[in-house]
């Protein structure tokens, strides 16, 4: 369709943390070839890669076995402090690729438990890197919540009022409106609130770009795992802005989708290969070039 203007967007693709992360478990494989490998859950959400290091010899478990031995690495989104115990005791050695923009988080959680005040953790109750923060915080405080909106924050209003201090933290990859709700309302139930907003600089900077890339387009494309949530927070804001879908590969783009679209913005989560989402553009492209920086 050679009307149509295609630009993908800059920070579309691999952050830094998952980049070093597959970076990392490969270069461990390739330096250790006689080691086993394993990875504690998926090293991010992509089918393809995760097949990618199992071809490899990079193994993928989800329980740590009483026994083992070769390497296991902590994936990026972190793990609650007893689970490093385990892995030790299993017999594994322990590599840890927690993102560093996720261990400034579980400090912050921490120094705030530490220091007396409520922890509120803006996010997801049921991510991994929520459940991992939490964890850290929980080794020193009985009062740390989790809660992704208001509704989730009302069960501890009481427990927040008597509480002298509430202390916030962000899970790197909320939406800023999401903090900012959640703080307007804790604002008006505590005394004193102190306010680390830990949405990660990547994060950040994706979703601000994107929401400029929307204002030019008629049709923005998401690419990316349903499963991951940075990619489903991208797809929500910008529905705000212009018409969005959210594709996890190109088997899922539909002609329809796009036909009338004239300019039409690409971007796409952190865990999503280049190699994906350049297939999708050539799909919509059928051969025509494309502009790869957004303004
Ligand atoms: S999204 Fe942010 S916090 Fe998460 S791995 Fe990437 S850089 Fe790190």
């Amino acid at each position: 369709m050679s009307n149509q203007n295609i630009k993908l967007a800059k920070f579309a693709g691999f952050c830094y943390g998952v980049k070093r992360a597959v970076e990392t478990a490969k270069k461990l494989k390739y330096e250790n070839p006689e080691k086993n490998i394993y990875i504690l859950g998926e090293l991010i959400h992509n089918t393809d890669v995760i097949n990618e290091l199992e071809s490899l010899g990079i193994k993928t478990i989800y329980e740590i076995p009483p026994k083992g031995n070769g390497i296991c690495i902590i994936r990026s989104h972190g793990e609650a402090p007893d689970v490093f115990d385990k892995i030790k005791n299993a017999g594994f050695e322990l590599v840890d690729l927690t993102c560093p923009d996720v261990k400034k988080v579980q400090q912050k959680a921490i120094e705030l438990a530490k220091n007396d005040y409520f922890v509120v953790i803006v996010g997801k109750s049921n991510h991994p890197e929520v459940m991992a923060i939490k964890a850290n915080a929980d080794i020193y405080s009985s009062n740390v919540a989790v809660a992704a909106n208001i509704e989730e924050l009302k069960p501890f209003e009481e427990k927040i009022k008597v509480h002298k201090k509430v202390g916030v933290v962000v899970q790197t990859t909320q939406m800023v409106p999401s903090l900012n709700n959640i703080v307007n309302y804790i604002n008006t139930i505590a005394k004193e609130v102190l306010i680390h907003n830990t949405i990660c600089q990547s994060t950040a900077m994706r979703q601000k770009e994107a929401k400029e890339l929307a204002k030019e387009s008629d049709l923005m494309i998401v690419v990316g795992s349903k499963k991951s949530a940075n990619t489903t927070h991208l797809a929500e804001i910008l529905k705000d802005c212009t018409k969005t879908i959210h594709i996890e590969n190109d088997a899922e783009l539909e002609t329809d989708y796009y036909k009338n679209a004239i300019n039409i913005g690409i971007t796409a989560g952190a865990s999503t290969p280049q190699i994906i989402i350049d297939k999708v553009i050539n799909k919509i492209k059928g051969g025509h070039n494309y502009d790869n920086t957004s303004s």
